[in-house]
């Protein structure tokens, strides 16, 4: 699946026109609290102008306005930002389509022009053809380097490519080598670290990496629906016990693929969800108790495993992390990972990201992919709109 890039076009005097991902959260006086969505753009930006772009025009959608103008929901602050780190006056627009914005553009003493939120128009979460068109006719070149959108084929994101020729940005190549890489032909063995809070969510990805990985290891809220499947005492854990077959047979799958599995085999338990609650390190969950990370066996045993191998795609944290107290499982594998010399690490789904991030190990990660839902349904083998729609390479 390889796909152009920026680096593959001639962007020279040409308008390019360029999906980010600019959904940044923003506090009650619409400052942006985390700018590193920002910051990610910047080196497909920068490279253009570098090109000699004529214009480099950039559009995103900011949350969930639901179709109409919402004043809290423009793009205004973002754009301010933006100017910050660029250190070049950007020229944020009212709108994103139509006649008059594309007179401003074409006026503009400005090289760098942000859109107005595209999710102000429905036609965009619609993949309405005319809008695509609209957004097309601003522009020369598209470029898509938002990721965490590739999933969804919208206006901005899949319809547009067929009006323009499309390449990826920086970013979205970056995710297409790592992720793309691991799931299609990893280095061996590779090794997935599978957490978070349930099984439903997981289930494709981990059918589609039984037949590609070469161990999995489950860890976090999930692994208790694996455990009950296999008659273990689970106490009050997290239980989706209407996937408990589902559960036994992706077992099943894994002995019959020889896929190693290996469940969480000792935890911390508590007898409720509160750090000051009773804790203690168990094999057999007694009743009335809930497990809460996983216990120094299994991590010893998911270290020596991971020793093992040359590719690790982690997804989902091996315990409640957010809480200190029951942090310390996912905070040894995070810190193993990162101490791992020679092997591609690759932290894909937005809950470990987080996890990697509070124990401030990112830069000691391979690759971190930026989209929740997009990496997830890369890992579970799906096409992404926003990717397959991009030119491929000769
Ligand atoms: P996900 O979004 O599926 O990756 O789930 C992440 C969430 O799973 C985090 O908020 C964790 O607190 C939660 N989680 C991890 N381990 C457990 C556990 N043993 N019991 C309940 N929730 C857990």
């Amino acid at each position: 699946m390889d796909k152009k890039t920026i680096k593959d076009i001639n962007i020279k005097d040409k308008k390019v026109i360029i999906r980010v991902d600019y959904n940044v959260p923003l506090d009650k006086e619409l400052k942006i609290t985390d700018d590193r969505r920002i910051k990610e753009s910047l080196p497909t930006i920068t490279y253009a102008l570098k090109e000699g772009a004529r214009k480099v025009i950039l559009m995103s959608h900011l949350g969930r306005p639901q179709d109409k103008v919402v004043e809290e929901l423009r793009l205004t602050p973002v754009a301010r930002k933006l100017e910050k780190l660029l250190g070049e006056k950007v020229l944020k627009l009212d709108d994103c389509v139509g006649d008059a914005i594309r007179q401003k553009i074409e006026c503009s003493q400005e090289r760098v022009i942000l859109l107005e939120n595209l999710r102000f128009h429905k036609e965009e979460e619609k993949n309405d053809s005319n809008f695509a068109k609209s957004l097309a006719s601003l522009a020369d070149i598209y470029v898509n380097d938002a990721f965490g959108t590739a999933h969804r084929a919208h206006a901005s994101t899949a319809g547009i490519t067929k009006f323009l020729p499309s390449v990826a940005g920086f970013l979205i190549e970056k995710e297409i080598e790592y992720l793309g890489k691991a799931v299609e032909n990893p280095h061996r063995p590779f090794v997935v670290i599978m957490g978070g809070a349930k099984v439903s969510d997981k289930i494709t990805m981990i059918e589609n990496l039984l037949s590609k990985s070469d161990a999995i290891l489950i860890g976090g809220g999930m692994a208790y629906t694996f455990l009950k499947s296999q008659g273990k005492n689970i106490g009050t854990s997290k239980l989706e016990a209407d996937k408990v077959d589902v559960a036994r047979t992706l077992l099943e799958k894994a002995k019959k693929a020889k896929v190693k599995i290996e469940i969480s085999s000792d935890f911390v338990v508590v007898t409720k969800f509160d750090s000051s609650a009773d804790m203690k390190i168990v094999k057999d969950i007694p009743d009335g108790w809930m497990g809460v990370d996983i216990g120094p066996e299994t991590r010893k045993r998911f270290k020596d495993t991971l020793s093992m191998a040359k590719t690790v795609v982690w997804n989902g944290p091996v315990g409640v992390f957010e809480n200190d107290a029951f942090a310390q499982g996912t905070k040894e594998i995070a810190e193993y990972l990162a101490g791992l010399k020679g092997v591609t690490t690759i932290v894909g789904g937005g809950d470990s990201a987080a996890a990697v991030s509070k124990f401030k190990l990112d830069n000691k990660m391979t690759h971190i992919s930026t989209g929740g839902g997009a990496s997830l349904e890369f890992l579970e083998g799906k096409e992404l709109p926003g990717i397959a729609a991009l030119q491929d390479k000769k």
